[in-house]
């Protein structure tokens, strides 16, 4: 039996979540686009500084929204990172478009705009930006390529909820951006999402495209008189509970980031002799850029020196992962999707030496545990 059992996340209640979810109830509508749902969206307009956020039961669907609303047609193309989540590519395969893949810079795990500028062909009509553990892409240099070639610009901000880029937030630096409060993002409601929007000229057809294809959203609020099927659409919007729920996240938003920050500062200070020698790499961050504290990783130096400390770590009762297969790799990426050049070297680099450790709001003191377990393994390997 292991001393300690540490998770690599877990999901808590934070403030008056469940006090909001009973007043939902109490309202009486527990079907979307309620009381809670509009406050959501509010704060999440506040938050990220965008002209409009829509709540939805994913990022996945707040994804699948943005393609709708970048027109994808069958063969078009969508270059984003293969180091990232399948939903950031499903999103386009969905709409019978071509993702392609092109590789990150090695600092920042971010997409890199010089082989997105190579990668521009005549088909291509958006890229799709990952924030990575929080810290935003240059999105300067993808606004521009974006400008000179008339693409739309969509960020994955799944993950960086409150981050900065050149002191303006994620969810505001580009033409769209998706959310995610799955449980194992910074604020959740187990699963849900939200789309983020800066054109107010795709605001109108968001809310349709989120309603069915629809236009229910300007029946509610007085602006047609009878609702009707106007668009291709689905139904990507969450229920009242889940957003009564985030509703009392979103209100600990500060507190949240104020403690991830916190234990992802700990981290770092932690392993500065280690990174100093070389032995790890950590994060470095981008120039300009602050983070969330979503995520603590750092580089190892082969796969099998990762695999080893994975074991190091998960014998001493402690969960520390390695994230993504890249999606250039993955059978469905090999059917749906192509990929820019030969190769991708930095993903495949960097997808077999990076490891994650336990970052969770109550995370706590057992941070000390997990500290001196990873400083174990290092010494017994010297
Ligand atoms: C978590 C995540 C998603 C998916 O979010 P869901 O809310 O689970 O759909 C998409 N992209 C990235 C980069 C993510 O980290």
């Amino acid at each position: 039996m292991s001393p300690v059992s540490i998770p690599f996340n877990r999901p808590s209640l934070i403030g008056d979540e469940l006090k909001h979810v009973q007043e939902a109830i109490e309202r009486g509508q527990l079907s979307g686009d309620g009381y809670f749902t509009k406050a959501c969206n509010a704060q999440l307009v506040q938050m990220t500084e965008a002209k409009a956020a829509l709540l939805t039961h994913s990022c996945t669907a707040a994804l699948e929204m943005a393609a709708i609303l970048c027109d994808l047609q069958p063969d078009d193309e969508v270059i984003m990172p293969s180091f990232t989540f399948v939903s950031t590519a499903n999103a386009v395969a969905l709409r019978g478009a071509v993702p392609v893949f092109v590789d990150i810079r090695p600092e920042t795990l971010n997409i890199d705009p010089d082989q997105v500028k190579q990668a521009v062909t005549d088909k291509t009509k958006a890229i799709f930006a990952v924030h990575y553990a929080g810290f935003p892409a240059d999105m300067d240099a993808l606004a521009q390529i974006a400008r000179s070639h008339d693409l739309l610009l969509v960020e994955d901000a799944a993950q960086a909820l409150g981050s900065t880029y050149k002191g303006r937030p994620a969810g505001s630096l580009g033409d769209m951006a998706a959310f995610s409060f799955h449980e194992t993002k910074n604020i959740i409601s187990g699963e849900g999402g939200a789309l983020t929007i800066m054109r107010p000229d795709l605001i109108e057809r968001a809310e349709i495209i989120r309603e069915k294809g629809t236009n229910r959203s300007l029946f509610l609020r007085g602006q047609v008189d009878k609702y009707t099927w106007v668009d291709i659409g689905s139904s990507f919007l969450p229920g009242e509970l889940v957003a009564a729920f985030l509703n009392g996240q979103l209100e600990q938003a500060d507190a949240i980031k104020t403690q991830r920050l916190a234990l992802y500062d700990r981290y770092r200070a932690a392993f500065s002799d280690l990174a100093a020698t070389g032995r790890v790499q950590l994060p470095l961050e981008p120039e300009g850029t602050t983070g969330n504290g979503h995520m603590f990783y750092f580089l190892m130096r082969d796969l099998e020196d990762r695999q080893a400390f994975i074991t190091h770590m998960r014998d001493a009762g402690i969960i520390a992962p390695f994230h993504y297969v890249p999606l250039h790799s993955a059978p469905a990426g090999l059917k749906h999707a192509r990929f820019h050049g030969n190769r991708l070297p930095v993903t495949d680099d960097i997808t077999a030496r990076l490891v994650r450790l336990p970052l969770f709001y109550e995370l706590n003191s057992a941070i000390d545990a997990v500290i001196s377990e990873v400083q174990r393994y290092f010494t017994e390997q010297r």
